[in-house]
């Protein structure tokens, strides 16, 4: 019985990674290359456009609508 196991590129060097669990540190290749794509979450590399609404656009819809 085989069963490969997937690989995955690590998101950050783009080393492929076999998806085991022996793979500590999966889908990155090192435990570096997962603290260095933490890192570029903090510092909003990866920054995600969310709902997040200007502070003026509840106030002046409000405004509008009475
Ligand atoms: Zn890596």
């Amino acid at each position: 019985m085989t069963q490969s196991a997937p690989i995955v590129k690590c998101p950050t060097c783009q080393t492929p990674v076999v998806w085991t669990t022996e793979s500590t540190f999966r889908p990155f290749c090192s435990e570096r290359c997962k603290l260095i794509d933490l890192g570029a979450w903090a510092s909003e590399d990866h920054a995600i456009p969310g709902p997040e609404l200007p502070p003026s656009a509840n106030e002046s819809s409000e405004d509008w609508q009475d």
